[in-house]
Order: structure tokens, then sequence, then C-alpha cells
């Protein structure tokens, strides 16, 4: 009788104990152990980020890694709101007009798209059927795209999602001319909310971020070299105006779309659903209903 009454109240114990591990689950999957990653894969219901970020210089100020510590920053708080599996470190992305500048990793476009696939191959095996890639640099808005309709090219049993984008927020103090696309008065209040440390503020004035307009085309026209021609110096704004109250609302904002996005993908079903029907179909197109 004792003994049983002993083995009921370890099991209550080992499940308590289990429930707390489950409750204190890491959103980082480097930070799991192997048995944790199997419950948080149940517990994300399959779904995890995988943050990319970009080393690329960012005005004078700024980190190499701004990209790559905003998104993990805003991934992380996000997953922790609504449990997702967070994918380690990834920065192989589309950078080839900052190569000029030092600290700049500009992989092959071969090897940016081979090593992607592998990555979401990889993430997939291991349970994530849901891969949500969380966009933080600008320089990879084809590749991505193009990566997710590559997709489509041969058979997967997961869902590639591209997340991009967030909330407009309310901009503190007068409105500024001109554009304020890179390491500007947005990613530098941004950075001072992330990573504040590493912000150098007294520096953001030492180059100038003005567009130099140095090809003229019509919108229509699209050339590799406009970036290189508007912003030689990599630094887009005026990062001298930032403030950590912008900073905050825009981190917020973006924290919260991530949040919506993540739970839009739990609840989205069709999507492999329907992926499944057409890699059937198009084994035999002849067959398709006309
Ligand atoms: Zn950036």
């Amino acid at each position: 009788m004792r003994y049983y009454i002993v083995l009921i109240l370890s099991f209550f114990m080992l499940s308590a104990a289990n429930a707390n591990a489950q409750a204190k689950l890491s959103v980082k999957w480097e930070e799991l152990t192997a048995n944790d990653f199997r419950a948080a894969i149940a517990k994300s219901q399959g779904t995890c980020l995988l943050p990319f970020g970009i080393l690329e210089k960012h005005g004078p100020h700024l980190p190499l890694g701004t990209d790559l510590l905003n998104v993990r920053y805003v991934a992380e708080h996000a997953a922790q709101e609504e449990y997702a599996v967070v994918f380690p470190e990834y920065f192989a992305g589309q950078i080839f007009e900052a190569m000029h500048q030092p600290g700049t990793i500009a992989y092959s476009p071969e090897l940016q798209l081979m090593l992607l696939q592998e990555t979401t191959d990889e993430m997939a095996r291991n349970g994530c059927k849901k891969v949500v890639i969380v966009n933080g640099h600008g320089g990879n808005e084809h590749l991505l795209p193009y990566f997710a309709q590559a997709q489509l090219y041969k058979p997967h049993d997961y869902v590639v999602y591209v997340q991009w984008g967030h909330e407009a927020t309310r901009k503190v103090g007068a409105e500024k001319k001109g554009p304020d696309w890179h390491a500007g008065e947005s990613e530098t209040s941004n950075t001072l909310v992330t990573h504040p440390n590493l912000v150098h503020m007294d520096r953001a004035k030492e180059e100038s971020g003005a567009d130099q307009g140095r090809v003229k085309l019509p919108e229509s026209v699209y050339t590799g070299i406009w970036w290189y021609a508007r912003f030689p110096n990599h630094y887009s704004g005026d990062g001298s105006t930032a403030t950590k109250e912008q900073g905050e609302a825009d981190v917020q904002g973006w924290i919260n779309t991530v949040v919506h996005a993540i739970k839009a993908v739990k609840a989205d079903d069709e999507s492999l659903k329907l992926q499944k029907q057409f890699f059937e179909q198009s084994q035999h197109p002849l067959d398709t209903p006309q």
C-alpha cells in the first residue's frame, strides 16, 4: 500500500515537473534539449520562424549585424507571445550592393538559394511543417518571394511563408524629407530599443545618408547598380534624429505584426492541402479537368 502511495505521489511530482518544463520551453532552437525540442514542435504546432538578417554596413553609427539583431529581437519576442520555434542566426542573404564596404558577407546567388533550401528542408525534416521566414533585410525583397515561389518546382511536405513589413507607426517630430531606408532615423530608433549599447549616436553625422541620385531612369526600368548610384555610403536617411520613443512604437508594431502572422499561419490548413493537390496534379497535367 505504502509503495503505491509513493508511486502515485512521485507520478504527480513528475507530471508537475514536466508541466513546469513545458511552461518554460525556450523559443530558441539552440537552447532546447532533444527531448524538449520534441515538446516545442508539438507546442508550436510545427510552426517555426527563420528570422533572416544580414551582415552589412549600417551607416557610420550602427553595427554590421543591425538587421540580424533587430529581426531576432522581434521574432523572439513574438514567439514568446505566440509560441513558435525560432531558428538560430541566419544571414546568408542578398547583399552584393554593399560588397565595397568593410564587413559585408555576400555569398554567391547559387549558395544563397541552396543554403536556404537545405535549411528549410532540414527544419521540415525535424517537424517544422510551417516555416515562416521573417525578413529583416531590405535587400532580400526579390530573393524571398522567388524562393517561396520556387517551392512549387518539386513536391514538399511543408509550406514556406515569407513574412515581411509591419504596421506603420506614428513618427515622432516633424516629417523629414527624403528616404529613410537604411541606418536612418527609423532603423536607428529601433536599434536604440533592441541593442542600445551598440548604437553610436555621436557618429551618425560622420557620413551623408542623402540620396545622390546619380542615375536617371524611369521607374519602370530596373538596374542592379541603382542603390550604389543613390546611396554609395550604404546609408540612407539621417540616424542623428533617432529617438528611443519612436523605436519603442515601431518595434512594438513589428512584434504585433509577427504575432498576428504566427497565429494566421497556425490557423492555415489550406496551403499544405492545396500544395499536395497541386503536386499530385502536376505529375500528369493532361488529366487536369479543362
Ligand atoms: Zn538594416
